[in-house]
């Protein structure tokens, strides 16, 4: 069965000011959080870690959290750590292999790594295989330039301990065994080259983030308001922000001051972003790509593939619009999806609107976008 996923491409900021709320009548928090995807929920642990005693609002404006870009079904669900991503590892004029990128991503993920590794000690997160699931990464190229290059790839990051255990092989066979499905059907005289890693791995960032969501509701000074759409966002004379927000079910408008506000909105944040009147919003704009795969759910096919595997896209292109194959862990399920394929929508999140980059233009970011555009 063949189904089809897309997903919006998304921003965040974050708008911080010092100062007590001012007005009597109006509900008071320390941070107020927007929207209830992977980055608002991390940003809520952190700060219930550190700052125990803060009071934390959290605002959706669907029925539930992690059903934008952060559900398992609308990304790729990898936990990028240059395993496999060949865009992390430029090669100069020269010929040379830079492997600093690829280090500094790969110690990132340890981060995450670490940080969820805590939260399980915690029982914050439950059974670690509920959201993160060993999944090798490999790279896949043809072509003469292209094995040349991940040769010289494999042997500049084979010395660091973070990519131990990566093997190299140009033998059919032996990729074969890796990725039977990549290579049934191939012409035998086609020259391949892979490299495979067993520390890959496929991450359900939607789990996470109702995990994480699930846990701050048990905490009495967190509060999450569901169906309930951020409208505008000002700056009190005290320096606080006063956040309207209004529940889509019934009408009710709300007013909270918060000394912290995190935009945490995904493709939403830039209209907020806008509201602020924070001048650091003038020159950002929303460019409306996203990626849609190609998914399998047939246990005969997702049985016979087990890896995520990265082809060769131009250098400084995002992950995101590298073709791979790759093994996901959806629902308890094994699927396997195939893609991206750019799709261009003019709405920025999924459940948005048509009007979203016509509204979000004006005569700070035209100029920019149409630059964006052109390279
Ligand atoms: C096709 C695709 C593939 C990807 N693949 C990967 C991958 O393999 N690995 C990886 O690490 N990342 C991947 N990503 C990126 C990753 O999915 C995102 O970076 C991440 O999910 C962003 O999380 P977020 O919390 O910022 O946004 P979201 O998950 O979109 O959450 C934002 C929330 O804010 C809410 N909201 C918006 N406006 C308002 C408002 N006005 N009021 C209240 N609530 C509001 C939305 O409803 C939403 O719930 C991919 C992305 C795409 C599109």
């Amino acid at each position: 069965m063949l189904k089809k996923m897309t997903g919006a491409l998304l921003g965040v900021a974050i708008a911080s000011a010092l100062g007590t709320a001012h007005a009597e009548d109006v509900k008071k928090v320390d941070v107020l959080l927007i929207g209830g995807g992977i980055m608002s929920s991390t940003l809520g642990i952190w700060l219930n870690e550190l700052e125990p005693t803060w009071s934390l609002e959290m605002v959706e404006r669907l029925d539930k959290v992690a059903e934008e870009s952060s559900n398992g079904w609308n990304n790729a669900g990898t936990g990028h750590s240059a395993l496999a991503e060949l865009n992390y590892t430029p090669e100069d004029k020269d010929g040379k292999v830079s492997i600093s990128k690829a280090i500094e991503i790969n110690e990132a993920f340890q981060i995450s790594r670490q940080f969820w590794s805590w939260q399980v000690r915690n029982g914050v997160l439950k059974d670690p295989k509920s959201f993160i699931n060993s999944t090798p990464h490999m790279s896949f190229v043809w072509g003469d330039d292209n094995i040349a290059f991940l040769k010289k790839r494999y042997e500049a990051l084979k010395a660091s301990p973070l990519f131990s255990g990566m093997q190299y092989s140009e033998d059919p066979a032996q990729i074969k065994q890796w990725v039977p499905l990549m290579m049934e059907g191939r012409d035998p005289q086609q020259k391949v080259a892979a490299t495979w890693s067993p520390l890959g791995t496929d991450v359900n960032f939607g789990e996470i983030t109702r995990q994480f969501a699930g846990y701050l509701q048990t905490k009495p000074n967190f509060k999450l308001n569901l169906s309930s759409e951020v409208e505008n966002i000002t700056r009190n004379a005290d320096g606080s922000w006063r956040v309207e927000y209004k529940n889509l079910k019934d009408g009710k408008k709300t007013e909270t001051d918060a000394k912290f506000v995190f935009i945490g909105a995904g493709g939403g944040a830039l209209h907020l972003l806008q509201k602020s009147g924070i001048p650091e919003a003038n020159d950002y704009a929303g460019f409306p790509v996203g990626g849609s795969f190609l998914v399998t759910d047939n246990p005969e096919i997702a049985q016979q593939h087990l890896a995520k595997a990265y082809g060769k896209a131009s250098v400084g292109a995002p992950p995101m619009s590298v073709p791979h194959l790759d093994t996901r862990m959806l629902d308890g399920k094994r699927v396997i999806l195939f893609g991206p394929f750019a799709t261009f929508s003019t709405k920025f999140l999924k459940q948005g609107s048509y009007l979203d980059l016509l509204t979000s233009t004006n005569t700070h970011n035209a100029w920019p976008m149409v630059r964006v555009g052109v390279a």
